[in-house]
């Protein structure tokens, strides 16, 4: 009160929440016998969003990143451990093979990094962190069991994030293995494989036989190679945390990507409320190593606590800023620092976002009890489509609201759209801690209606 009473006499109204300037602020300290000092902080949202304009001549190609994704049982955990197998030879590794999280095959002088945790959970849980960890998402489909409701999460995860999809059909083994009837089902979702008139590739393989493996891998170089993966080594590394344990003899231990640049031992490092100096190196083959370039996995020693899987990592100028990096995030809290960057979307706030031009793309996922709802409701929603604004259902399913639906939403911008259907529980809050917009309708017309009216700015608010 005797702020605003001042500054009131001073000819300037403003109320108790009004922010003024600072030189207003450091008059007026001064007549209180105070001097003031701006805060100086660094913007940490900004440093990590910052996704400055790279220098093409010094981009040089870098390895593929892969992940696998599928239906549970169908294999990926055997699949993995098959190309692992294949190919980290023991001469190469000195003996031991590490388990880190990641490992890195090579085959013709070309490498290839394969995240080790299966699934697409693992894989939109990063996205949700702003983190895109992936090139190319190997889908693994079981040859004797076909297209599952998982596989076609794992589909729609992919497609999302706008990356490479090849299906590696698995299981061929069996007697019961029928790789046709797998292609077929797939052209539903528009991956039609080449001797089906799509382009989609599709090898067949058994992680049990290895059967297929080096097809595999020739067909991810050769994918890689259509995308022109390339990052500049020659500058200052960032990349994510992949996954962190606290052990007991070497503290906090951390397997991290590097994305872009080179780190290298002894470089200051923030991640997150997390910050160092890189004491030691280690790659997935076990060596002592004393730098890592990009797309390599490295499990490093020297922060001061343990990271979350999925928080992106900066190397800083010196030391200084990297504590100051980590501090601002802890006392800006992770929440709010992520909320910043996360508007999201609702129908609610929808046509104004269409207005000032952020939306131009409406993402939808259609939760129903029985496939023709799915259908039905798809289809009506596609085409409220207009010129402002395109409406794409990027999920469907069968069944309740689950947390891969709302991971998804998250990681996508998405609203859900859940018909005849409830969230399970854990979807439930973990929808409003990530603020994703879930709507539950009986009528199918009443769910058309409302996303009609938000497009039009015409929704009724409810309360
Ligand atoms: P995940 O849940 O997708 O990781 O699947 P797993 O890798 O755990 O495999 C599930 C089951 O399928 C296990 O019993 C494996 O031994 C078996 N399996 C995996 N790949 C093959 C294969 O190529 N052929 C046969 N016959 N069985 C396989």
């Amino acid at each position: 009160a005797v702020l605003v009473k001042k500054l009131f006499l001073q000819g300037t109204m403003v109320t108790v929440n009004q922010d003024i300037t600072y030189e207003t602020a450091e008059e007026i300290a001064l007549e209180f016998n105070f001097i003031v000092e701006p805060e100086v902080k660094i913007d940490v949202i900004e440093e990590l969003l910052k996704e400055e304009e790279e220098d093409e001549s010094k981009m040089v190609s870098r390895p593929p990143v892969i992940c696998v994704m599928g239906h549970v049982d169908h294999g990926k955990t055997s699949l993995l451990d098959a190309i692992r197998k294949t190919h980290v030879t023991d001469k190469e590794a000195g003996g031991i093979t590490q388990h880190i999280g990641a490992y890195v095959v090579s085959r013709g002088g070309q490498k290839i990094t394969f995240l080790d945790t299966p699934g697409h959970e693992a894989f939109t849980s990063m996205r949700m962190r702003g983190a895109n960890s992936t090139d190319i998402a190997i889908l693994v489909v079981a040859a004797d069991d076909g297209v599952m409701p998982q596989t076609v999460e794992a589909i729609n995860h992919a497609k999302a994030a706008g990356i490479e999809i090849i299906v590696a059909v698995n299981k061929i083994d069996k007697p019961s293995a029928n790789i046709e009837r797998v292609k077929q089902e797939l052209t539903e979702y528009e991956l039609i494989a080449e001797d089906w008139g799509g382009s989609t590739i599709f090898v067949p393989v058994s992680a049990h036989t290895g059967e297929g493996i080096e097809q595999l891998l020739e067909m991810i170089l050769l994918t890689a190679e259509m995308c022109e993966l390339k990052a500049n080594p020659k500058r200052t590394a960032r990349g994510l945390v992949i996954e962190a344990e606290l052990d007991k003899g070497k503290g906090p231990v951390a397997t991290i990507l590097v994305q872009k640049g080179t780190l290298r031992v002894g470089d200051p490092i923030a991640v997150g409320p997390c910050h160092g100096k890189v004491r030691a190196m280690v790659d997935d083959k076990g060596r002592r190593i004393k730098e890592a370039g990009p797309s390599t996995p490295v499990e490093i020693l020297g922060l001061n606590d343990v990271p979350n899987a999925g928080e992106i990592f900066v190397v800083t100028e010196n030391d200084k800023e990297a504590r100051n990096f980590a501090e601002t995030f802890i006392s800006e809290g992770r929440e709010k620092l992520l909320d910043d960057t996360k508007a999201k979307l609702s129908l609610d706030g929808l046509f104004s976002q269409i207005q000032a031009g952020n939306v131009k793309e409406l993402g939808i996922i259609v939760k129903a009890d029985v496939q023709g709802s799915v259908e039905a409701v798809k289809q009506s929603l596609v085409k409220l489509s207009n010129e402002e604004v395109i409406v794409k259902v990027i999920h469907g399913g069968v069944g309740a609201i689950n947390e891969s639906d709302v991971m998804l939403a998250s990681a996508s911008n998405a609203i859900i759209i859940g018909f005849n259907v409830r969230p399970d529980p854990m979807a439930k809050s973990f929808a409003d801690r990530e603020k994703v917009d879930l709507r539950l309708y009986k009528v199918i017309y009443n769910a058309i209606e409302d996303v009609e009216s938000a497009m039009k700015g015409m929704l009724e608010p409810i309360f």
